[in-house]
């Protein structure tokens, strides 16, 4: 990739992922040499969801296993990389210096929307790390705020990670099924796809709306926010690329972007 990235939108899909062998997780593996090495992750993961704005700032945060169900071999992968106290406070400053408080969290650690992620794009585990919350009961446009207000940090070096899913209906999945799609499920990707790779920001805030199959896409926001908060990171007149698409277990989209000012 010769222009490196602003910031990323991936797709984490569940947490098994990282135990398969299928387009998404050759993407992932190979992400972290594709683009520029950061000097800080910002990992804003749908799984940690909170009320207002919140920021982590353990120096060394802990790998969290939040979720049931999966092999053994799952719960025993650890992601010890740094945390990133001094980054941490500097969110709270910018977000701060934009009206939008943000609580500081010592204990939080990486739940698997972060670390699944990020361990297999930077294996080695040796660039800071730090996580950044999601608003359920906000909107799109709150989370661009964020997202703008991180632009400074963004422009430093330090890589803003959304990680949530293009497409996140459980209910509709076809567990272990990789090879087959659900029309709804495409048909929303596709729009998305087109629509961020227009850098259409407006009908992205509007996606409930304009988006088709939104409502079965995304039952509940989370796992479709932190799209906003890279997108608003990576500046005005923003334009993103899909880096990567595929559907893991029927309808579940790993589509991933770069989003970078055109
Ligand atoms: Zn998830």
């Amino acid at each position: 990739m010769t222009n490196a990235p602003t910031t990323l939108f991936v797709s984490h899909g569940s947490p098994g992922l990282i135990l398969e062998d299928v387009p998404a997780t050759r993407f992932l593996r190979q992400l972290g040499a594709a683009v520029a090495r950061p000097k800080a992750i910002i990992a804003v993961s749908a799984h940690w969801m909170t009320r207002g704005p919140a920021v982590s700032a353990a120096a060394r945060p802990e790998t969290v296993h939040d979720f049931y169900g999966f092999p053994q071999q799952l719960y025993e992968l650890r992601y010890p990389a740094p945390g990133a106290p001094d980054v941490a406070k500097r969110v709270v400053d910018v977000l701060g210096a934009a009206g939008i408080p943000v609580a500081v969290d010592p204990e939080q650690g990486l739940d698997h929307g972060a670390w699944v992620p990020a361990l297999m794009a930077w294996p080695a585990a040796d660039i800071p790390i730090l996580q950044l919350a999601v608003q359920p009961y906000l909107d799109a446009a709150h989370h661009v705020a964020v997202g703008r207000a991180l632009q400074p940090l963004a422009a430093e070096g330090i890589l803003v990670l959304g990680s949530g899913s293009a497409t996140h209906n459980l209910r509709a999945l076809v567990r272990g099924r990789h090879d087959v799609v659900a029309d709804w499920a495409q048909r929303f990707d596709d729009w998305l796809v087109e629509t961020v790779e227009a850098g259409d920001v407006e009908a992205l805030l509007d996606w409930k709306r304009q988006a088709p199959m939104a409502a079965m896409a995304h039952p509940t926001d989370e796992h479709f926010l932190p799209l906003f908060v890279a997108l608003g990171a990576a500046g005005d007149g923003m334009k993103g690329r899909a880096l990567h698409r595929s559907f893991t277990h029927g309808a579940l989209s790993m589509t991933s972007f770069a989003f970078a000012a055109s």
